[in-house]
């Protein structure tokens, strides 16, 4: 099972017992300062079988922090905080490496520094073009910091030289406007990532593990050629770097690189590429989150390792799972950002939308448990939850759902891009061995006898006021393959609204199971043909013309993912959604929605007016019984109705029974 995955490799003076890395991640943890907590999160990834992890970017100094108090090495007493770490992976059998991140121009601060005083179009800030001197001092402190790392007793550094960081940013033109041995020619612009791995080599000797993180396809304008990325990936070889890690897409690209609708490993074809080019072994990254997909790429000669980073957010134990021939049970990352990339760029701790132990592993410690009997009513995300963990804590529970199991997520499943939905969907199914599940509409006779009655019974459509809104759609019945027709109005902006109006206006199969059918999409063309890989879109045409309303006059879409969001509002742009926020709705006819915008009334001459009004708790059950129950998920609060709510309120519960 898995024999390339589950193969063993050597690095430096280290042999791993397999070819997964899990990848840098910024969780929080360290910023929080609770040392045995990082510790507790990297071992309980070591125990679980992973090769080799890297931690999140620490900063080399202060100028370079990705914000100020991001963490770092400056000092002594940040070693014996490192070492806290590395001794309690050790002792769970795993090895760690600390990766260096320097941010550059993305440093979010007045002192930022870069090549040259050009801003990034996602900060507010025009970072200082660096001196002679400061260049020096910059990788003086890069190499310090991997000294450090070795003193903390860390198996290896990941030096940070993609994404649009420091080093990244000296590589192309757009940044490095100098004319001096930095910049110019490509052999003056790669000098300084080169000059990097080379006394970060000579500093830690031959044995320790550096993984160099090389840009394959920036995805910004003026970005690095294939030619380019060659000639630096052999200069950082000869510089001593053990293995190369692929990076992905700066920041300020518009492109997706780790959405869910990006298809699964869009992009090993760039590491196989790579892998021609050096002797090292190199490292496929982004959307890959099962074995199957990891051993693929592996098998086919992609990649010598894979990195993953969010699965191991979503489960611990994903090499364990595999190795043991239980990759069913493997927990699926979804790659929905919600917990993980939105938590961390509104400066909240990370966690994982379908594992809220992610990042909080002592609060979902068991205590002693006394076993008693369960009852759960709905299998949505709350109730599946709840089930599976009173389960796996030793309680006997019964399920009882009426439709079908996964509730809400079902109608999640039917929209083009979130096909990943599936896997969650499937994999509660694999959960529920030890859940007697019964497909019946529970009554509150049924529910007698329980010693803990839980209500998850979800939610139901909002209802609207409009006249005539009986000859409206609700969503439910859309994605449940209505007949729509050729013209929509969907009255509701919210995820729901955008997920029926990606839905209404997809043709054909969906771009996130075709990589060739993506790029085209998202214009990823080949840095072989252009600098950078960027080319032009190419929209395929929608399959309805569509109107996504909202009463707020504010732009529609405000309320999404904070590292989503984006991807959604240009995806609808290019299907040519018309997006319209201070709407009031008058009534809906026959011959379509007659609204009033800029005080003004009109008919929208549309065939079909779907609603996604949000929805209100379904709590009759829970009514019925009068307290004597705990209720969870929609059918607690419907407002912030959200698998990622749900799923920590239902696991949580569990703990308390
Ligand atoms: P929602 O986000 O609350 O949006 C409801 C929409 O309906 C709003 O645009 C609201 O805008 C409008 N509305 C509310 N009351 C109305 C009324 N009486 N008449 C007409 N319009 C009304 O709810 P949702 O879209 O159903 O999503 C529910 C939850 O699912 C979200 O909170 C989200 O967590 C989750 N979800 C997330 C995603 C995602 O992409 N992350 C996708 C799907 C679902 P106005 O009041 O301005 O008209
Ligand atoms: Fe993956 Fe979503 Fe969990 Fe992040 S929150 S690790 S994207 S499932």
């Amino acid at each position: 099972m898995y024999p390339h995955l589950l193969s063993p490799i050597t690095l430096g003076s280290v042999t791993l017992p397999n070819r997964v890395i899990m990848g840098s991640m910024h969780t929080g943890l360290e910023e929080a300062g609770d040392w045995g907590r990082v510790a507790r999160f990297y071992g309980e990834r070591a125990k679980g079988g992973v090769g080799l992890m890297v931690t999140g970017g620490m900063a080399p100094n202060l100028e370079g922090g990705v914000f100020p108090g991001a963490a770092g090495v400056f000092s002594g007493s940040d070693v014996a905080n490192h070492r806290v770490v590395t001794d309690h992976v050790h002792g769970e059998g795993g090895r760690i490496a600390m990766q260096i991140l320097h941010a550059g121009r993305y440093a979010y601060g007045r002192g930022c520094v870069s090549a040259s005083a050009v801003k990034s179009p996602i900060s507010p800030f025009v970072p200082v073009a660096l001196d002679e001197a400061g260049i020096e001092k910059q990788i003086s402190d890069i190499v310090t910091a991997a000294v450090r790392a070795q003193e903390a007793g860390y198996d290896g550094v990941e030096v940070m030289g993609s994404e649009g960081y420091f080093l990244n940013q000296f590589l192309v033109r757009h940044v490095n406007r100098r004319e001096d041995r930095w910049g110019g020619s490509y052999e003056n612009r790669m000098r300084l990532p080169v000059e990097v791995v080379r006394r970060v080599r000579a500093a830690v000797g031959a044995d320790f593990i550096v993984i160099y993180r090389i840009s394959l396809i920036d995805l910004v304008p003026d970005g690095s050629s294939w030619d380019e990325v060659a000639t630096l990936a052999r200069a950082v070889e000869a510089a001593g770097a053990s293995v190369l890690n692929s990076g992905i897409g700066w920041h300020e690209a518009r492109v997706p690189t780790i959405a869910t609708s990006v298809p699964r490993a869009a992009f090993a074809w760039l590491t196989a590429r790579l892998r021609g080019e050096v002797g090292i072994p190199v490292i496929a990254s982004n959307r890959i989150n099962t074995p199957e997909v990891a051993e693929g790429i592996l098998a086919g000669g992609q990649a010598d390792m894979v990195s993953m980073a969010r699965p191991f957010l979503a489960d611990a134990g994903f090499v364990r799972k595999a190795r043991e021939g239980r990759a069913a049970e493997i927990a699926p990352c979804i790659a929905c950002n919600q917990a993980c990339l939105d938590h961390t760029f509104s400066g909240r701790m990370t966690s994982c939308l379908v594992n809220p132990a992610a990042c909080h592993e002592a609060e979902f410690d068991a205590v002693s448990v006394i076993r008693k009997r369960v009852a759960v009513v709905g299998a949505g995300p709350a109730g599946l939850a709840c089930a599976v963990k009173a389960a796996e804590l030793g309680h006997t529970v019964v399920l009882f759902e009426k439709g079908a199991i996964g509730g809400q997520l079902n109608l999640a499943r039917k929209v083009p891009g979130k096909e990943e939905f599936d896997a969650l969907v499937a994999w509660y199914g694999v959960m529920l061995a030890r859940v007697e599940v019964r497909m019946v509409e529970a009554t509150v006779a049924d529910l007698a006898g329980f010693d803990e009655v839980v209500i998850a019974t979800g939610v139901l459509p909002r209802p609207v006021a409009t006249p005539g809104v009986e000859r409206a759609l609700s969503y439910v019945d859309v994605l449940n393959s209505a007949p729509v027709g050729r013209r929509v109005a969907v009255i509701g902006a919210g995820g729901i609204g955008f997920d029926v109006a990606e839905f209404l206006t997809q043709a054909g199969p969906s771009a996130a199971l075709d990589v060739a059918a993506w790029r085209r999409e998202w214009g990823v063309g080949d840095p072989l043909d252009v600098a950078g890989g960027l080319v032009t879109a190419q929209a395929v045409p929608a399959a309805r013309e569509v109107w996504l309303l909202q009463r707020k006059a504010e732009k529609p879409g405000r309320g999404l993912g904070k590292t989503t969001g984006w991807i959604h509002r240009a995806a609808l742009q290019a299907r040519g959604v018309k997006m319209w926020g201070g709407v009031s709705y008058e009534r809906i006819t026959d011959a379509g929605l007659v609204i009033v915008r800029d005080g003004v009334s009109a008919l929208l001459a549309v065939d079909t007016v779907v609603l996604c009004a949000g929805q209100v708790p379904e709590r009759s059950l829970a009514d019925a019984l009068g307290g004597r129950c705990h209720v969870i998920g929609g059918a607690d609060v419907a407002a912030e109705l959200d698998a990622k709510r749900a799923i920590d309120q239902g696991t949580r519960l569990a703990l308390t029974f």
